[in-house]
């Protein structure tokens, strides 16, 4: 009886009950697949045997699996209905695998052989077999490691002999698991064709995934650097590049008859080196292919092969040599930077106290704090960086690290809050630093000056909107870190209030304000104060708190001018700081706006406005500076000015001045002077008498007064000693700054003044562009009575006329003499120390 007859009656007897394919029994299949001789005959008249083996089944791993589950297609009705069954669709049950297949090359080809009406593209059961399906693992499988080159042979039949016979195909053989086969490179079900692949591709992808496996080189004593140097080589630079055309493993080892450099067919067998070679270089000799390949000059030894020897020495003397001579420029270098740096160092009059002892220890504190909460912050978020490494990339080093970081900040933080409160010079800070208004206008107005929209700069009181913007910066900084830091530190109280996802918020603000905090402090904060070229290599005000006048001036105009109409502050904010014997005290000397007042008018011969004249200041000082033209009596009366206070009263900056007049407005008598002062003559004693006598006034500075280059000649000093005795004024002291005639010499034929800022500098400096102010970019030009024969006509003037005046003063009492050799500062150090000397 047929299936369809057992199965009608049995629906029969079943009543109402409708039977389904899936009912059908394998037994019941057997009656028929179980006969060996059973066979079809297909349309080309070729019998196929439809015996099915039972026992091939039952061992198979579709043993539990029924026929009818895999033929779904069949119906009650067969054989009756004469439908022969369809191929099996295994993708009922195995659908990732299916979908795998569908996107390889398999079922692409599978796909064209349909359309074309063929049949010869692989499916499932080709590799894998159809009733008798095996596990890949049984050595019976014809997907088992060692069987599958021949399973893929029967398609591919040379290429399955030449994996056989390569040193792969020989280690699967020899049970090495390890090995790879077919599926290795090509993939099992999304088959892959490498035909077309480029060179990264096969190189990185599909050799490198067992050639850099420090495993399997350890394993297989296979050489570990194969990867590392050909992807060093220029094949592989070129392949890392985007070139599709630059030699792969592949090109050189075969694709799948790779064999042992030792075996003769190799296509890197000694003899054949040329000829591999040639495929890509045609017309490559012996010597072409001669010396190693996979070539590592970084080796730690130098090798067996000469060429390879003489490589390995080559890349030490280089790397001697690049160390040698490029340590040799960075330190040559390093000292010119050195020099220099103390050169423009010593020509800075850094006498304005910009920042206190209180305020350069906290700043130290908070610098040294933020820091190590950056690295240590940044080695957690970057374990494999050289910042973890610097910290020995120790977890509990770096944790308390941060944590104790952590607390210094908020400590400087709360001890700046009370500082802010209780000190005098903490609420003047706070209250300087407050934003205002004119901040705003401040920034737009200096944006309008920096793109070139406007001419001039704003001026700054003694905070500009840059350092206003970074202090409360700081203040937000350091509340939002400490908060969140202390929320993640203590993440378990913080949860008894808060949900465990505020801890996730607290992580996120920590990291990116961590972040931002970085970014800021290197881009506006290490630009104004190092990278900023008028300060580099770095604002000193952080170590000694002290800046340049000329600095301060240009940066705070409003804090360091005097009578510009919003001149408020300089009292209170601007100081100088006279330090005496041993830098051990200082004591600080209001500045007084007055001395600029009163110098404009002795420049420009009009009045100082001021009647009656203030009441003079108890420490005022009235000073003469004797010394030859070049001993920097120029320098130290502008030091003294920035120090003290006194006003800069200079007969030949009178004439100078009057030198940038139009000839129309000059008097006859100037005009005469500027002759003598061409030549380095001293100018008749009545002219210079006249012009001094116009501006007596000057004389009455509340502030006290410097007298440079005035008196020149005896005649001029008894003059003057008669106009101060009518002017109810006496001296303090009379300064002659002496010094070596050669020095003086060589200081002034290389002395240059700037055209832009006035700033003196000198031909030995070496500037980084000849004949251009290091300071403001302004032109450097020679002044007339510093040519080499105004010199010598000046220092004869010296020697004849104003060296007598040692006399004159010494014998009233008056005289000092100070040293002139060394730094600025170093001589207004001992001026200092002479005059505190001479006032007790
Ligand atoms: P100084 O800047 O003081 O070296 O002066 C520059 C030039 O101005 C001198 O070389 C003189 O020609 C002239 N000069 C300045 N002060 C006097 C003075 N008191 N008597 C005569 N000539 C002077």
């Amino acid at each position: 009886m047929g299936i369809s007859a057992k199965i009608t009656l049995a629906a029969t007897l079943l009543g109402s009950t409708v039977l389904t394919a899936a009912d059908i029994k394998n037994s019941d299949c057997l009656e028929c697949h179980g006969d060996k001789t059973l066979t079809s005959t297909n349309a080309a008249g070729v019998a196929r045997s439809l015996f099915v083996d039972a026992g091939v089944v039952s061992g198979s791993a579709h043993q539990k699996t029924s026929c009818a589950s895999c033929h779904q297609d069949l119906t009650i009705k067969h054989p009756d209905d004469n439908v022969a069954a369809q191929a099996v669709n295994c993708s009922r049950c195995h659908e990732e695998a299916a979908l795998s297949y569908g996107t390889g090359v398999h079922a692409a080809a599978r796909r064209n052989h349909l359309r074309a009406g063929t049949h010869d593209a692989p499916r499932c059961v080709d590799c894998h077999g159809s009733h008798g399906v095996l596990s890949a693992a049984l050595p019976a499988s014809p997907l088992n490691y060692k069987n599958l080159a021949g399973t893929c042979g029967r398609c591919h039949e040379q290429e399955s002999r030449d994996v056989i016979e390569s040193v792969h195909g020989q280690a699967l053989a020899a049970g090495r698991h390890d090995a790879p086969t077919c599926t290795d490179c090509h993939a099992e079900h999304k088959t892959r064709g490498l035909k077309e692949s480029s060179s990264l591709v096969i190189s990185q992808e599909i050799c490198s995934k067992c050639h850099a496996s420090e495993r399997l080189n350890t394993k297989y004593n296979l050489p570990a650097d194969r990867v590392k140097t050909f992807f060093a080589s220029y094949h592989g630079l070129a392949a890392q590049y985007g070139s599709t055309r630059a030699a792969n493993c592949a090109s050189c080892h075969g694709f799948h008859l790779v064999l042992p450099s030792t075996n003769p067919r190799s296509t890197i067998y000694k003899d054949n080196l040329a000829a591999t070679c040639g495929q890509c270089h045609p017309g490559a000799t012996a010597n072409f292919a001669q010396g190693k390949i996979h070539v590592d000059a970084a080796a730690a030894e130098a090798g067996n092969n000469l060429g390879e020897r003489i490589n390995w020495w080559v890349r030490k003397l280089y790397l001697g040599m690049i160390f040698a001579v490029i340590g040799l420029m960075a330190a040559h270098n390093a000292l010119i930077f050195g020099r220099k740096a103390a050169a423009r160092a010593r020509l800075e009059d850094r006498t304005i106290t910009r920042m206190d002892r209180s305020q350069r220890v906290q700043h130290f504190v908070l610098a040294f704090s933020f820091i190590l909460l950056a690295l240590t912050g940044f080695a957690l978020k970057f374990p494999d960086s050289w910042i973890a490494r610097v910290l020995g990339s120790d977890e509990s080093i770096r944790r308390w690290g941060h944590r104790i970081a952590g607390v210094v900040l908020l400590l400087a933080g709360a001890y700046h809050i009370g500082y802010g409160l209780a000190t005098r010079q903490g609420r003047s800070l706070i209250k300087d630093m407050m934003p205002t208004p004119k901040d705003a206008l401040d920034a737009a107005a200096n944006a309008r000056y920096l793109v070139g929209l406007a001419k001039d700069k704003p001026a700054f009181g003694r905070f500009g909107y840059a350092e206003k913007m970074e202090y409360w910066a700081v203040v937000w900084g350091t509340i939002i870190m400490g908060a969140t830091g202390l929320m993640i530190w203590f993440k378990l109280a913080t949860t008894h209030w808060l949900p465990r996802w505020s801890i996730d918020v607290a992580t996120t603000i920590h990291y990116y304000e961590a972040i931002l905090a970085c970014l800021a402090i290197i881009v506006w904060h290490f630009y104004h104060v190092i990278f900023d070229p008028d300060v580099y290599p770095l604002n000193r005000a952080c170590v000694d708190g002290r800046v340049s006048s000329h600095w301060y001036a240009e940066e705070h105009g409003l804090d360091a001018r005097a009578g510009n109409g919003s001149m408020t502050q300089t009292q209170s904010t601007m100081s100088v700081t006279m330090k005496t014997k041993n830098d051990q005290s200082t004591t600080t000397v209001p500045k007084s706006n007055d001395a600029d007042a009163y110098r404009a008018a002795w420049l420009s011969g009009g009045s100082v406005g001021s009647n009656p004249m203030p009441a003079p200041r108890k420490d005022a000082r009235r000073l003469v500076l004797l010394g030859a033209p070049g001993v920097g009596k120029g320098t130290q009366a502008k030091l003294l000015n920035d120090l003290t206070g006194a006003c800069h009263l200079s007969t030949g900056d009178i004439f100078r001045g009057a030198k940038s007049l139009a000839a129309s407005e000059r008097s006859p008598a100037m005009e005469s002077a500027l002759g003598y002062m061409t030549r380095g003559e001293l100018v008749p004693d009545q002219t210079v008498l006249d012009l001094v006598c116009e501006r007596v006034a000057c004389m009455h500075c509340p502030a006290g007064f410097l007298l440079d280059g005035f008196p020149r000649t005896l005649a001029q000093a008894e003059a003057l000693e008669k106009l101060l005795a009518g002017e109810k004024i006496s001296l303090t002291a009379v300064i002659d700054y002496e010094l070596p005639l050669d020095t003086i010499v060589e200081r002034l034929a290389g002395r240059r003044v700037c055209a832009g800022c006035k700033a003196i500098s000198h031909v030995s400096e070496k500037l980084a562009a000849p004949g251009v102010c290091p300071r403001c970019g302004g032109k450097l030009y020679q002044r007339d009575d510093d040519r080499p024969e105004a010199i010598r006509v000046r220092m004869e003037a010296y020697q004849r006329s104003t060296k007598p005046l040692t006399d004159f003063y010494g014998k009233r009492g008056l005289l000092m003499t100070i040293s002139a050799e060394g730094t600025p500062e170093q001589i207004l150090k001992r001026t200092v120390e002479a005059l505190a000397a001479r006032a007790k």
